[in-house]
């Protein structure tokens, strides 16, 4: 029996998700099946719009709705702290404590020779350029979430 072209696209794209192996593929796709189109309509929609209504924050490198973002851009916070972290997610892990009132740079992955990330691969010559053009009296690295 052949599988539907709209299953198996679905199914190809899930794999391709990290994490994702054939067999939680095919159950995340039989899965969806069973549910109404109205929920797969937003769905859909959640992921259409993931990309088209998220910025990268020219300050901060974080993902955002606005450019400079929500935290670069309130003058509550000390600008003079910054927090270097690996990954969008390590702000959201940091912002939910609220102890925190410092600004973030985000590099967006590590230095990783065996696969080939080097410096010019993450956000490390823009983190140079934004600290010798302001006044930033403490650094602190960010835990990652992974
Ligand atoms: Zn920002």
């Amino acid at each position: 029996m052949k599988i539907p072209k709209a299953i198996q696209n679905l199914v190809d794209s899930f794999e391709r998700l990290p994490g994702i192996g054939s067999k939680t593929a095919q159950r995340l796709t039989f899965y969806l099946l069973h549910v109404p189109q109205s929920e797969l309509d937003k769905f859909s929609s959640a992921v259409q719009n993931l990309k088209n209504n998220t910025v990268l924050c020219s300050v901060c490198f974080g993902i955002a709705e606005t450019d400079p973002c929500l935290i670069c851009s309130d003058s509550k916070r000390d600008s003079s702290v910054i927090c270097i972290v690996e990954q969008p997610l390590d702000v959201l892990a940091l912002e939910k404590n609220g102890r925190y009132d410092g600004v973030y740079h985000v590099l967006h992955g590590k230095i990783d020779p065996l696969n080939n990330i080097g410096p010019d691969e993450i956000y490390i010559q823009q983190l140079l350029q934004r600290v010798s053009k302001g006044f930033f009296k403490e650094f602190q690295k960010g835990r990652s979430q992974r």
